[in-house]
């Protein structure tokens, strides 16, 4: 169906960036022609098939409360609050509306006036505001848990003992390799050989604290292909779940300070190995166009940031020698794929390792249902969201699910766990690396 405004202005209110003017409706509202195209790519409504949650019944509700046709009511926030914000509407779209931005403004509404239910808005202040961006205490909430782990692995028969949602819980995190040793990565990672680009990484909240080995992968993946990996201490959380949630200024004040870190880091290219923080890092330019101290320097640091596979498919990388003799299932991440349009630069670092099959699975696209911390704020639709995509990893017939998110690798983790089947779930930079070090023991 045609858009009812002229290409022209299509670009405009697609380009378009910022609050919407007082009084004024958003022009992104006007470019939805209500023509259902993203109905079938939206996960809640594949699930419930019901309009009020499809991007386009979405849509309809942000646009009447504007109108002041429709009040929050709890229904409307429910609503509102069961999108995962995967962006597979904006994907799906053919008329671009910038479906995220109408979303993250009505949730400022919720988070500013105190709409969400009270269970809501207490995950949110604890888990958000008081646990994700602070490493030390991410670092204690996970303990217990990787220690539970650990019991599984050395004396299954007394984790047998404990209770089912413990148990259930520690599923979440993943196994280590047995000689993997925790360390804060050294702000200072010399390429190997000439160097061919300075490079910031982004160590992300969770990937630090559940997936050090992936960020130590990427590092050695980095340097080998000379790169000098920055990692500088003064950085900090991306502001994602805030940005997501609603809590527009805290995500603005961590904004400002990653860019003073990068800066001060001197690099040339910022690179993540998480989709939603690099996601996030890309939108710094948007998130900070209204304050005259930041915007310019914001939208020069948005345009230097890459996801790690981005970077490595253009250097372009080293082929590695060692083999990995599996069939490997690529799962999309939604603000990799949706938010970053990245999705054959991870499928060619795959595709580069011998030995690999490479399979994509079916409704590749659609979330898993981890999405921040949906799990726990929207439990019952991420265990659906989650069995689905098992299912698909499952009918693959692969032992190895790839995936560049540590939310998704969490989510995939437990589903596996949670369905009995027997699968690795690795970051792509992870198998890189062990193709490269398998490499050298052959050479060696
Ligand atoms: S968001 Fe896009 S695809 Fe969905 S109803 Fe509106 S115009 Fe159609
Ligand atoms: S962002 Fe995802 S869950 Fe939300 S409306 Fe769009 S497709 Fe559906």
């Amino acid at each position: 169906m045609a858009s009812i405004l002229s290409t022209a202005e299509q670009t405009a209110v697609r380009d378009r960036k910022g609050p919407a003017l007082p009084g004024a409706l958003d022009p992104a509202f006007l470019t939805c022609v209500h023509c259902g195209l993203c109905s079938s790519a939206c996960p809640t409504y594949l699930e419930l098939g019901s309009e009020a949650d499809s991007p386009r019944g979405r849509i309809h509700l942000m646009r009447a409360v504007v109108e002041g046709r429709l009040e929050w009511t709890p229904e409307a926030v429910g609503h509102i609050d069961l999108c995962l914000e995967c962006r597979a509407c904006e994907t799906a779209c053919p008329s671009g509306v910038n479906y995220h931005h109408l979303l993250e403004q009505a949730r400022v509404e919720l988070e500013g006036k105190g709409l969400r239910p009270a269970r809501t808005r207490r995950l949110l202040a604890w888990m958000r505001d008081r646990l994700f961006p602070y490493r030390s205490r991410l670092e204690w909430a996970f303990m217990p848990l990787r220690l539970l782990r650990a019991v599984e692995r050395l004396v299954p028969q007394v984790a047998r003992l404990l209770p089912a949602f413990l148990r259930d819980l520690a599923g979440f995190v993943p196994r280590l390799p047995p000689a993997f040793r925790w360390r804060r990565l050294p702000e200072e990672n010399p390429a190997q050989g000439t160097e061919r680009l300075r490079v910031g990484l982004l160590a992300g909240c969770v990937q630090s604290v559940v997936y050090g080995p992936v960020n130590e992968a990427t590092v050695r993946v980095l340097q080998r292909n000379g790169c000098t990996v920055a990692v500088p201490r003064a950085q900090g959380c991306c502001g994602a779940l805030h940005q997501h949630t609603g809590a527009r200024e805290k995500a603005k004040a961590f904004a400002r300070r990653n860019l003073d870190a990068f800066e001060a880091a001197g690099v040339d290219v910022v690179v993540a190995n998480a989709a939603g923080c690099g996601s996030t890092l890309k939108e710094y330019g948007e998130l900070l166009a209204d304050d005259p101290a930041y915007a310019g320097r914001a939208a020069a640091f948005a345009a230097k940031v890459k996801d790690v596979s981005e970077l490595l498919a253009e250097l372009p990388l080293e082929a590695p020698e060692g083999r990995i003799q599996a069939r490997v299932a690529y799962h999309d991440a939604c603000h990799l794929a949706h938010g970053q349009g990245v999705r054959e630069q991870p499928r060619r670092v795959l595709a580069s390792i011998p030995g690999i099959e490479l399979v994509d699975l079916p409704e590749g696209e659609v979330c898993c249902g981890s999405a921040g911390i949906y799990n726990l704020t929207e439990p019952a639709m991420s265990r659906r969201l989650q069995q689905r995509k098992v299912a698909h990893v499952a009918g693959s017939g692969a032992r190895i699910v790839a995936t560049g998110n540590p939310g998704c690798m969490m989510q995939l983790e437990q589903g596996a766990r949670r369905a009995g089947l027997e699968l690795q779930v690795r970051h792509p930079v992870e198998l890189l690396d062990e193709a490269y070090r398998a490499g050298e023991k052959r050479t060696s």
